[in-house]
């Protein structure tokens, strides 16, 4: 899918053979395999990856997973959309992505800890504060994230920060981080419906996955006046027409493990949660879900990627047919690694910021961003996902010939 849009993109661009051929291969694949110690005293080796797929407009920047659907090929498209998605917000930051084979949910902390400490030092010898800043994504949090900053101190022998963001607050992380990524999808949403004439106040939005993403999505979209009618998690989904409350659905999948057998709503499977009447599709829970067998009974007439590569190619073929405004994962789930960009300047500065000037530098950049990605695709005539390829592209292309080729 990332190959393919790429190319996609570079053939309306008339990109060079030559700048495709350095734009389509990441710069560097890292695979660690690692030995840690589990509770019952036995050895497991685990795989890991590091993926930089280009630094020419900066430091690689880009999450890392643990999930027992890790493959090499999925970070290495996650690093090149990582790639896109710092240039269309114009951030200075080349693209990276990590991850870790393995069940986080089966280990207890203590082995979670010995597994975090050991990938970080397997992978040292590519990420640092100047050269690649790795962050939380599915599965991995801040408490991850401040094992990995120690773990990396600890052999310089005094405090980096900046090595990692998505950082507990006290140790250097940034105001704003954990609701950064809703946020942003918030921001950039307002925008589109403020396009198609749509208030948001009274809006049915339905979310897939009720993670970081998806729970504070709820909650950012539940303030703002939208109706919550639909959410889901790996286990199943809930619906109800008059809507959710997201904090009470927050509580009950804290104390049950899932949203399922939420009390006042309607059960129902976490596909046709894509699938309910809404105004506003939010897919936050993994790739490759709205696909050509699902996408013709899509009712929203805004999707908002808050998950990377939800829709597949062809998915995207039929919802622009059906007039559904997509707005792209590398545009709208960009609220986080823009926050995240905050974060380590403020550590580099050792100089923190309040709340209120993140949340306005962040809405600064996510309207600037989404006003480019409108003006290509009303200048190429094509949909937003084309066009925000397009505007990265173009910005990493020009960064490329600038610096020239080494030697
Ligand atoms: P998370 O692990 O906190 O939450 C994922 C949620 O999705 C969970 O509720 C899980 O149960 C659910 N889920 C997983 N697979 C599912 C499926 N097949 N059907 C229904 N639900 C499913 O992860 P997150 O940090 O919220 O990330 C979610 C997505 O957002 C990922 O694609 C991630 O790359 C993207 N993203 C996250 C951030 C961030 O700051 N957290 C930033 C940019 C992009």
């Amino acid at each position: 899918m990332a190959v393919q849009q790429f190319e996609e993109a570079a053939d309306r661009l008339n990109l060079s053979e030559d700048m495709r051929e350095i734009l389509r291969k990441p710069k560097r694949e890292l695979t660690v395999n690692f030995p840690v110690r589990l509770d019952d005293g036995r050895i497991k080796t685990f795989t890991g990856y590091r993926v930089q797929h280009n630094v020419n407009r900066g430091p690689a920047k880009g999450g890392i997973r643990y999930s027992p659907d890790v493959t090499l090929d999925e970070v290495k498209a996650l690093a090149m959309w990582m790639t896109w998605k710092c240039a269309v917000v114009g951030i200075p930051y080349g693209g990276a992505k990590g991850g870790v084979i393995c069940d986080p949910k089966a280990m207890s902390p203590g082995e979670l800890e010995r597994l975090t400490r050991r990938y970080a030092t397997e992978i040292s010898i590519i990420i640092g504060p100047h050269s690649d800043i790795p962050a939380p994504d599915v599965n991995t949090n801040p408490q991850i994230m401040a094992w990995i900053m120690d773990t990396y101190s600890m052999h310089e022998g005094f405090s980096i920060p900046a090595v990692v963001t998505g950082k507990p607050l006290s140790i250097g992380g940034s105001e704003g981080r954990n609701d950064a990524t809703a946020m942003g999808v918030l921001f950039v949403t307002r925008q589109a419906a403020r396009r198609i004439g749509m208030p948001l106040r009274g809006a049915r939005v339905s979310i897939q996955g009720f993670g970081n993403a998806g729970s504070i999505a709820a909650r950012l979209f539940h303030q703002e006046g939208c109706k919550i009618v639909a959410v889901s998690d790996t286990r199943g989904g809930i619906y109800n027409e008059a809507g959710l409350d997201p904090a009470a659905v927050l509580r009950h999948k804290q104390e049950r493990g899932s949203v399922v057998g939420f009390p006042a709503a309607q059960q129902i499977s976490p596909q046709e949660v894509l699938e309910v009447p809404c105004d506003i599709l939010i897919p936050a829970a993994t790739e490759g879900v709205i696909t050509e067998a699902n996408a013709g009974r899509i009712q929203a007439r805004i999707i908002a990627e808050a998950a990377n590569g939800p829709t597949t190619p062809q998915a995207d073929k039929i919802l622009g047919r059906k007039g559904v405004i997509v707005i792209p994962d590398i545009l709208a789930n960009a609220g986080g690694v823009t926050v995240s960009y905050f974060e380590w300047v403020q550590d580099l500065q050792s100089f923190f910021w309040g709340v209120e000037e993140i949340t306005q530098k962040l809405e600064l950049i996510m309207n600037r961003a989404f006003a480019a990605v409108v003006e290509k695709a009303e200048q190429y005539h094509c949909d937003l996902r084309l066009a925000a390829n397009m505007l990265a592209i173009s910005r990493v292309a020009e960064a490329t010939q600038i610096r020239g080729i080494y030697p």
